[in-house]
């Protein structure tokens, strides 16, 4: 007789490990299931997304600053080289280390771990089928699928992962490509287009629409690209790639304007498709119990319930941000309804961050988004070239853009380009889960000499009385 389980979760990344963490702490009996064929736990974020990605952005941009910004401060080396073999280990050592821990997680909150394959046969009926091709079954009063994202595919350019790579083939290349096109001016391309690049590749980006990073804060991505630009990075905007041809070495593209026109040829090393990823939900077995999807194939949900009782979606399979952080909230929210509780997530403050050098963050809504919703609104900027950590660093790229309700002053948005804004968004977040104004904020005493001075004076600027510029 198949076991039975109050929850059983399909898929073990930050939506799936964490409702199975907040399962276990609320006491009910709940299984994990994960077919990766490395059998690792973390889904895409821990073994091809966020961590792998931080680890060589973080190794490259000390690589460049070894390199072109030691002998500002004055500090004299004797000769930077890089040893990408090794900048790789330490990458896939953080990964080790990481997903060693979730399965401690599971280990500690009883959580069962079942490694293969997962599909619903019926309501409350999973099947797993692990990689040596033995089955299980798993009867469960609740399923959640977690079953997160994967690459989506661009006609005409087949990844090969060798010389035309996903972002799991940007994360370890063996050697430097001399030149990288970037399909897809979007969190992907340029974070991966910024490792090899500081490694020294040359990058060039196609970007079908007319920005990059176009969903951000039209300034924010202005001001981003400019900064890129200055460091080297090649923008073809209003972009597309039509096809590629795998030369003995290297790729040849078919580039041409977004809207249609004259095609012209570039020749590459290595091409990165990022242009957006898609659900993950093929063998899944949705259509043995009709889970709706909608036309892109996400799982249709309200609060985190599909149209079928007892069957869950959560994470990236799901509507939303596609992020690591969005789908833990989903998770943790999940298993709380399940357990009786009141689980909620705000998705109007998730927080998003591109960790380039230096770094872009946003929470809340666009200028753009609120200008077209009729808002009346007042907004209130400061640039870190004005902020003394800043201009001591010598980090001064960027500013802190504050948006506020023109009549109440609740702050409806912060958006911010500079080194370390993922961590200064975090304030801003907290104040508006609190429904505060920009001058709480403005009125907060902020350490001296800090960058986060720069998101006190952008708010104060929101009422006319920044006073540092
Ligand atoms: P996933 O993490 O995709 O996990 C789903 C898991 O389900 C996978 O392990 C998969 O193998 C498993 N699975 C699928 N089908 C089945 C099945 N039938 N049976 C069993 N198991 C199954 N987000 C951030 O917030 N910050 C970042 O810095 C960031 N960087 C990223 C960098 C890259 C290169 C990429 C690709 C993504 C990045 N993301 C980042 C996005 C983030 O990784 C995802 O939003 C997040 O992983 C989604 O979590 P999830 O639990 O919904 O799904
Ligand atoms: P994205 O949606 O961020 O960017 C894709 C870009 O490709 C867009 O700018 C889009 O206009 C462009 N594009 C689409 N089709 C194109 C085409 N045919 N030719 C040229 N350009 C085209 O997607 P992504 O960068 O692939 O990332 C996927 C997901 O992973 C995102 O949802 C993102 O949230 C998540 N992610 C997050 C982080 C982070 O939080 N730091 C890092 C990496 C990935």
């Amino acid at each position: 007789m198949s076991e039975m389980f109050d929850i059983v979760i399909i898929g073990a990344g930050p939506g799936g490990y964490n409702a199975a963490i907040r399962a276990g702490q609320l006491g009910l009996k709940a299984a994990i299931v994960e077919k990766r064929d490395t059998g690792k736990l973390g889904g895409t974020c821990l073994n091809v997304g966020c961590i792998p990605s931080k680890a060589l952005l973080h190794a490259s941009e000390l690589f460049e600053t070894a390199e072109k910004r030691f002998d500002v401060l004055g500090i004299k080396t004797g000769g930077v080289a890089l040893d990408l073999k090794k900048m790789l280990k330490q990458k896939d050592d953080a990964v080790e280390g990481l997903t060693k821990g979730v399965e401690f997680l599971m280990k500690k909150n009883k959580v069962a771990v079942f490694l293969g394959a997962g599909e619903i046969m019926a309501p409350g009926k999973v099947r797993v089928t692990a990689n040596d091709g033995g089955t299980s079954e798993l009867a469960a009063k609740n399923i959640i699928v977690a079953t997160g994202s994967e690459v989506t595919p661009l006609k005409g350019v087949e990844i090969d992962e060798k010389s035309i790579v996903s972002s799991t083939g940007a994360l370890d290349f063996n050697a430097v490509p001399k030149h990288l096109v970037v399909i897809g001016g979007g969190v992907i391309g340029l974070e991966l287009g910024s490792v090899w690049r500081r490694l020294g590749a040359k990058v060039s980006v196609v970007e079908y629409l007319d920005r990059v990073l176009p969903t951000m804060d039209g300034e924010i991505s202005k001001q981003f690209e400019r900064i890129l630009k200055k460091q080297g990075v090649v923008f073809r905007l209003s972009s597309k790639v039509t096809g590629a041809q795998r030369l003995k070495s290297g790729v040849k593209l078919s580039v041409e304007p977004a809207a249609g026109g004259k095609s012209e040829t570039v020749e590459c090393d290595a091409v990165l498709v990022a242009i957006g990823r898609r659900p993950h939900t093929n063998g899944l077995g949705l259509e043995n119990i009709s889970v709706a999807t909608d036309a892109r194939g996400f799982i249709v949900t309200d609060n985190f319930r599909t149209n079928i009782d007892g069957v869950w979606a959560i994470g990236d399979v799901t509507h939303g941000p596609m992020l690591a952080h969005k789908a833990e909230d989903d998770g943790v929210a999940c298993a709380e309804l399940i357990a009786g509780k009141a689980g909620h997530v705000n998705y109007d403050l998730v927080p998003s961050v591109v960790y380039t050098w230096p770094e872009v963050a946003c929470v809340g809504k666009t200028e753009e988004e609120l200008k077209s919703s009729g808002a009346d609104i007042k907004i209130g900027k400061f640039p870190f070239m004005a902020n003394s950590r800043a201009k001591t660093n010598h980090e001064t790229d960027g500013f802190v853009k504050i948006i506020a309700d023109a009549k109440t002053d609740r702050v409806l948005g912060c958006h911010i380009v500079g080194v370390g804004a993922g961590e200064m968004i975090a304030e801003v977040a907290a104040v508006m889960e609190f429904g505060g104004a920009s001058e709480d904020i403005a009125r907060t005493c902020h350490a001296h000499p800090t960058r986060s001075e720069a998101v006190r004076q952008a708010a104060m600027a929101v009422e006319g009385w920044a006073m540092q510029i």
